[in-house]
């Protein structure tokens, strides 16, 4: 299925031999694309090659000051959680990490245009949700989420966001992008005793369910069966971004969840569902989870998700979005519903 699909080559992250040292997987999205080929999923043709995100994409969230920040070596060691690259001199670390994410969040970008003219896209990276206009922190440096959406809405191409961020980790970066924003609702599920515990950032979250360590599958997609489409009346988007971290699974010790791999995988379809279902646009960026299955549990939700797009497209026809967006959504803000922890 070609045309859906986001990929660049530099999307891979080497730290002149440093990531061994780090306990992530950064070949994790070459590994997904050479799953999806060998399973003759797609081809290298249906993948589409995004643009590095210019300075004026980055400055549309990013201040000045932040991106000067990048600069500086012990900065970028502290935000990419490498002592070691404080040795690095930002000419070396440039091409090798900031590069690789200036192509993801350009991919995040192609793939929200994506969705709008033809329903869903996947970026098969993105997702650096500790990232805001000011600050980053936990591997992520770009607000690739806050961009998307703040690029969108200042070309009025949509009116009403919706961030879906299932990653274990709360998405602080574009809740402190947005607090106090009526047109995006943010609905998070996350561990609430693992990092970053952001107080402030909490406020923005409209839809707020805190997980506790070790939640399983049954739980996990109770709540999410449960809350989406409440979720989804509320928020009225004409617009979603799909914050899909696979960092929930069993086996990755940093979200210290216990959600299944086949778990992962209707969680999914799910959020999926949900969207297509209401001819809502959405795109899903993959965010954390890089422990050595996450490439292969990715690789068969996507799987998952082309199969089942297939069958719909050939019972229903494809599901372009449908939204009037030339003209704002007359319906009322909805107020918030209580937070549930
Ligand atoms: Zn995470």
């Amino acid at each position: 299925m070609s045309g859906h699909i986001i990929y660049h080559p530099r999307y891979n992250i080497s730290l002149c031999g440093l990531e061994k040292f780090h306990p992530f997987d950064t070949y994790k999205y070459a590994h997904i694309v050479q799953y999806l080929k060998d399973r003759g999923v797609i081809t290298d043709g249906d993948l589409l090659r995004p643009k590095q995100a210019s300075q004026q994409d980055l400055r549309s969230v990013h201040s000045c000051g932040y991106l000067c920040c990048l600069c500086c070596p012990c900065r970028f060691a502290k935000l990419t959680e490498v002592p070691a690259a404080c040795l690095c001199c930002w000419c070396c670390y440039d091409p090798m990490v900031l590069a690789p994410m200036r192509f993801a969040t350009g991919g995040t970008l192609l793939g929200g245009r994506i969705a709008l003219d033809t329903g869903w896209a996947i970026n098969l990276s993105g997702g650096y949700h500790h990232a805001s206009g000011t600050h980053g922190g936990g591997f992520c440096i770009y607000a690739d989420i806050s961009i998307v959406i703040r690029t969108l809405l200042n070309e009025k191409k949509i009116h009403k966001a919706l961030i879906i961020d299932l990653d274990a980790h709360q998405g602080n970066g574009p809740e402190r992008d947005f607090l106090g924003d009526p047109n995006i609702h943010i609905f998070d599920l996350y561990n609430g005793s693992i990092y970053p515990k952001d107080r402030y950032a909490k406020q923005a979250i409209k839809t707020r369910v805190e997980l506790q360590s070790g939640t399983r599958d049954k739980r996990y997609l109770d709540i999410l069966r449960t809350t989406l489409p409440e979720v989804f009346a509320e928020a009225r988007p004409d617009f979603v971004v799909y914050n899909a971290g696979t960092d929930i699974f069993e086996g990755d010790s940093l979200g210290a969840l216990g959600v299944s791999d086949e778990g992962i995988i209707a969680r999914d379809d799910i959020v999926f569902r949900e969207a297509l279902d209401r001819r809502t646009p959405i795109v899903m960026v993959l965010s954390g989870g890089y422990t050595k299955e996450s490439a292969m549990i990715v690789g068969r939700s996507i799987e998952n998700l082309l199969s089942k797009i297939r069958d719909r497209d050939q019972r229903l026809g494809p599901a372009p979005a449908s939204l009037p967006l030339s003209q704002p959504d007359p319906a009322p803000l909805m107020v918030a519903p209580p937070v549930r922890k």
